[in-house]
């Protein structure tokens, strides 16, 4: 097998790669403009690692051609170097559905994979913890007391990384200790798997500020994780286990549904597309994927103005997931112009880094993905950066620490709410 483009469809049944027919795979004309969007690509020059490269790497996937483990290996690099940011999406003119060729892509390349222990750790975290909220939040409150003990000081250094990376755990968890208000309109809440044991402060933010348009977040009581880091992971089988679970959790009332996490908000809209066209589930999954609405979509929605304005200097990171994954560009500059006396942009569009495990599977990657963000954040010299996504946070907050940099780095929620 070689990298040159494979011309004709195979028009054969396809039984590794369910998501996807050939009509998905042939919309892409070739033409490249997505190439210069693209992180990966802009790292190494090699078609491979580009969009249409693996457009056509997963071609080979499709129609079976993949012949030895070194083809076996070769694949699964490029397609698990892909960071999965959509920058790829908004760049091209054909609409090709890039989001379902790497969910479909990922899924068979980590069925062809040797087992490793790291697999079989991620599998077991995957399949077992993310998908149970008991199960999570007892990990979590394990995890919260080994960061607490001498223990952490003396880490080998290849877990040390991922510690540093890693955010605090609470002791409250959110969804055990928010009261919601008796009035107000309700709002459908995802808490979420880590924002939900490691992030509730910003939970917290997100109810202020939705309490200043009015909105009370209700939660609902058997919502579990989203499914994103499982569908970018190649667990596309448990990705669609959580998506059926959550649409039947938020099908309690006919709100709005409204989350704070770019990467979630992005795949609870993207619902429809695990299930198959015309299925009772696949309806279920666009009536409930109509009514998500990201933090900032629902407070320019509903007018939010300010009490004050904080006087100091912000800078927005956009998420990939909202930015590529959802359009969502304006709102957040919108909320914090009205919010911050200066408002400065990044001269930096790609992804962070982060891009859910990515910054722990492909270190060497993320390190030079970062180091660009880092670089832009110093030179705008903004007081705070914010951003839109948790696991954007959490590199931004390593990145900025790292390189003793004195911006914060805070959730969009959490600028809001120093504004009211
Ligand atoms: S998702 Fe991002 S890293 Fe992957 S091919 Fe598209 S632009 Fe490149
Ligand atoms: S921009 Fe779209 S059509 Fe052009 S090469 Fe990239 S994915 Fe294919």
């Amino acid at each position: 097998m070689n990298e040159t483009f494979i011309a004709t469809a195979s028009g054969k049944a396809n039984p590794v790669l369910p998501l996807l027919s050939d009509d998905v795979l042939l919309n892409c004309m070739h033409c490249g403009l997505c190439l210069p969007t693209c992180p990966t690509y802009n790292l190494t020059n090699l078609e491979r690692h580009s969009p249409r490269g693996r457009i056509q790497l997963t071609r080979a996937i499709f129609e079976n051609q993949l012949d030895d483990a070194k083809e076996i290996q070769d694949v699964s690099e490029a397609i698990n170097s892909c960071l999965g940011c959509l920058a790829c999406v908004t760049a091209c003119p054909a609409g090709v559905d890039y989001e379902t060729i790497f969910e479909s892509a990922k899924s068979r390349v980590q069925s062809l994979e040797k087992k490793t222990l790291a697999s079989l750790v991620r599998d077991v975290a995957m399949k077992e913890l993310f998908p149970n909220p008991a199960r999570f939040k007892a990990a979590a409150r394990v995890l919260n007391l080994l960061q607490r003990s001498p223990l952490s000081n003396n880490l080998p250094a290849s877990l040390k990384r991922a510690c540093d990376l890693a955010p605090e755990f609470s002791e409250r968890f959110f969804d055990e200790t928010y009261k919601p208000a008796p009035d107000g309109e309700p709002v459908l809440f995802l808490s979420g798997c880590i924002m939900n044991v490691a992030m509730p402060d910003i939970h917290f933010d997100t109810a202020t500020v939705l309490k200043k348009v009015g909105a009370t977040i209700r939660l609902p009581k058997t919502q579990t994780c989203c499914g994103a880091l499982h569908a970018h992971n190649g667990y596309l089988d448990e990705a669609k286990q959580m998506a059926e679970r959550n649409i039947g959790a938020f099908e309690e009332l006919d709100a709005p549904i409204v989350l704070n996490s770019a990467g979630c908000g992005a795949m609870m809209k993207h619902y429809p597309k695990l299930f198959e066209e015309g299925s009772p589930l696949r309806r279920r999954a666009e009536s409930v994927a109509k009514r998500v609405r990201d933090l900032s979509e629902f407070l320019v929605e509903r007018k939010f103005s300010p009490t004050r304005k904080v006087k100091a200097k912000i800078a927005y990171q956009d998420a990939c997931h909202l930015e590529h994954g959802q359009k969502i560009k304006a709102e957040p500059r919108t909320l914090l112009r009205s919010a911050f006396a200066e408002v400065v942009e990044l001269n930096s569009p790609e992804c962070c880094g982060s891009a859910g495990i990515y910054n722990l599977l492909r270190p060497d990657w993320s390190e030079r993905f970062l180091a660009l963000k880092i670089e832009a954040i110093r030179k705008s010299n903004a007081d705070y950066v914010a951003t839109a996504n948790p696991g954007c946070l959490l590199q931004l907050r390593y990145g900025l620490r790292e390189a003793g940099l004195k911006t914060k780095a805070i959730h969009l929620a959490t600028a809001l709410k120093m504004a009211t």
